[in-house]
């Protein structure tokens, strides 16, 4: 099905152009109503339907923006294996109320004049997916900046899954000084714990139930917590890892602020982990 057949399908509801999503958000703004947003690659699953849900129920108006951002990918073969599903999205999308869809072109989030000025994210963009994806944050700030110029909402929802992100995100609202509540909602996560992720979509079935491994190597390390050191505890819990087919890129337990590496069980923590299971990348984290 083209895009045009759905276009014609729900005519109100899928917007690509700036200019008509900002002619029909006035109307709410005249109104005061509030306006969620929730940025999404597409590709949409349980969990981003969960944020959508969330942010429907607290918003009058939602705009779900779905837009495979280019300059936040740092593996060209990733971005060409992603996922692009825009007519499933649709049906995910459909049954809630007071969505729109945003599906821009890239010219229309990239244009040739921009006011974009990009800042250092100090020790954020060195550690976990900082360290291992070299430009990753600097082109998610650049996109939800330019998104949230687009949209100007007063609540976005952004995922625990993608912690490093959320606090990214924080940081660059603050820095910019977006007035936006920045809404942060818990993984969702399939019947075995996998977390939901656009990428499982790529997983055989054996790879997914080989991905269940890091599930099961975060509620060790929370189970494992009062026992041991966080540095202890991150040497037992790479060991744990090894007896599963994925290969690990990082573990980390961090602090839950300035995602800061834990000497002692002071702070609030939490334990992330980024592994490859076959080709595909996957990335989750458990609160401890
Ligand atoms: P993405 O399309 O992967 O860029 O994700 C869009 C938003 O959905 C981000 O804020 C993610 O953190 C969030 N998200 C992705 N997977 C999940 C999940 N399993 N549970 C909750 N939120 C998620």
């Amino acid at each position: 099905m083209s895009l045009y057949y759905v276009i014609e399908m729900l005519p109100n509801q899928i917007i690509q152009k700036k200019e008509v999503l900002n002619s029909v958000l006035s109307n709410y703004r005249l109104l005061n109503n509030s306006i969620g947003f929730v940025p999404t690659m597409g590709a949409l699953h349980e969990g981003h339907k969960a944020l959508v849900n969330k942010a429907s129920n607290e918003n009058e108006i939602v705009v779900v923006s779905i837009f495979v951002n280019p300059t936040q990918f740092n593996n060209k073969e990733d971005l060409e294996h992603y996922p692009r599903t825009l007519n499933a999205d649709i049906e995910v999308l459909k049954s809630i109320k007071n969505v729109i869809v945003y599906f821009p072109i890239e010219k229309e989030i990239y244009p040739e004049i921009t006011s974009f000025k990009s800042f250092n994210l100090g020790v954020l963009d060195k550690i976990m997916e900082g360290k291992h994806r070299p430009g990753h944050f600097e082109g998610v700030v650049h996109v939800v900046h330019n998104l949230f110029e687009i949209v100007k909402p007063n609540k976005a929802y952004f995922g625990q899954k993608d912690y490093q992100q959320l606090v990214v995100i924080k940081k660059m609202n603050a820095h910019y000084g977006f007035p936006i509540e920045i809404i942060s909602c818990e993984t969702i996560r399939e019947k075995s714990g996998l977390a939901m992720s656009s990428r499982n979509m790529r997983l055989t079935e054996q790879e997914k139930s080989d991905a269940i491994f890091i599930w099961k190597t975060l509620l060790f390390v929370k189970e494992n917590k009062i026992n041991y050191s966080p540095s202890e505890l991150i040497d037992l819990a790479k060991a744990f890892f090894e007896k599963g087919n994925l290969i690990l890129e990082y573990l980390e337990i961090v602090d839950i602020e300035g995602l800061e590496l834990l000497k002692d069980w002071n702070s609030k923590s939490i334990c992330c982990i980024a592994a490859y299971c076959g080709k595909v990348r996957l990335i989750d984290n458990l609160l401890l």
